[in-house]
């Protein structure tokens, strides 16, 4: 039970108070979902995200309206994507590094992009129990990957869930995760600032995780830099230092750096967020922060037409008569796969 269900015990009055009426009030309308949301209540945000990632189609309709209500009042936040693969130590990472945050005033929401999470069970990222004492956090609020979903409806889950949660005041947003596929690109595309974690190995460092991902990092953090393990990462530092120098310059002024971080040494974790504010004010005052927001909505528009444009046309009952009739000729060779493609598309 967490925190704020103990605390709504304690001070739950016999006769229910119209506030809690409206918590506990099952189907909530637009405006008291809007609310909800604006007043910070936890609850109403949980019930508000499982309407966002709702299939039912008047959950949708109603969805858009809270979403573009919310908009206005979102944006107030640094978004923070961590990435990594398994066993670098994420959630031992974020659960550190979010107590260290609530510690100093801010508003924390962790989610995740985790699309395999439905078929491996057992790795559901932004999963509270990998993040016990995060999870009782009253300035902190954890939400698991969506299920059940394609990566592009997690993305565009994740997107909107990440409204709500700047609209019920979070200031700091981090969206977890894995380093193994295509994943981070997609978190990428909605965060001001990538974060890497690495781990140090024994002179494999560079396998295992794409160049593409390295690209994408604006800093790379190599973890577990206590105990035996200093020397290793000493040596993982600076081969990953001069791996970084061989990539192209970015063009929003700041150089990628490499760091170390455990989660036994504080001022290591601290030095984290430090390093954040740094990239936030060097990219605030050259406009590479607002447009990479700018570019990133661009970005969303047009990934959902184009998924939508595919829904529509492949769902078209005449394209798909059209298809089952062109697949036997384009496998006896008697169509090019371009000539069939072509008079498909011409309709
Ligand atoms: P994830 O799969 O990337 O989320 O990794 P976990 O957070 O589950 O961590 C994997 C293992 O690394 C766990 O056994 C952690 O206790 C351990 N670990 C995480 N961070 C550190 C650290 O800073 N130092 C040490 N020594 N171990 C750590």
């Amino acid at each position: 039970m967490s925190a704020l269900h103990v605390q709504e015990g304690i001070q739950q009055p016999k006769q229910l108070s119209p506030y809690l009426k409206l918590k506990r009030k099952k189907n909530l309308s637009v405006d008291e979902f809007f609310s909800g949301i604006l007043s910070g209540d936890r609850v109403i945000l949980s019930q508000a995200i499982t309407l966002v990632e709702s299939a039912a189609s008047k959950d949708i309709e109603n969805s858009n309206l809270l979403i573009n209500k919310c908009l206005p009042y979102s944006g107030n936040s640094i978004r923070i994507g961590i990435t990594g693969v398994p066993g670098v130590g994420k959630s031992t990472f974020i659960e550190t590094f979010g107590k260290y945050l609530t510690s100093i005033g801010k508003k924390l929401c962790v989610l995740a992009v985790d699309p395999s999470s439905e078929r491996s069970k057992g790795s559901i990222l932004g999963d509270k129990t990998r993040m016990e004492e995060l999870s009782v956090d009253p300035n902190a609020f954890i939400r698991p990957s969506p299920s059940g979903l394609t990566l592009g409806g997690v993305a565009r889950k994740t997107r909107e869930t990440i409204v709500l949660c700047e609209a019920a005041g979070f200031d700091t947003i981090i969206i977890e995760t894995v380093g193994v596929g295509q994943s981070e690109t997609v978190v990428k595309s909605m965060v001001d600032f990538f974060l890497l974690l690495m781990l140090a190995g024994a002179g494999d460092e560079l396998q295992g995780i794409k160049r593409g991902i390295m690209e994408m990092a604006d800093a790379l953090f190599i973890t577990k830099a206590d105990g035996d393990n200093i020397a290793k990462v000493a040596t993982a530092k600076a081969l990953y230092q001069s791996a970084l120098q061989l990539f192209p310059k970015n063009e929003n002024g700041w150089v990628p750096p490499v760091g170390t971080c455990s989660v036994f040494l504080n001022d290591t974790i601290a030095n984290v967020w430090s390093l954040i504010i740094d990239y936030v004010k060097v990219t605030q005052e050259n406009g590479f922060f607002e447009k990479q927001r700018a570019e990133q909505s661009v970005k969303t528009f047009f990934d959902w037409v184009n998924e939508q444009l595919k829904t529509s046309f492949y769902s078209n009952p005449k394209i798909e008569n059209k298809i089952s009739n062109l697949i036997p000729e384009i496998r006896n060779g008697k169509i090019s796969p371009y000539q069939a493609g072509t008079e498909l598309v011409k309709g």
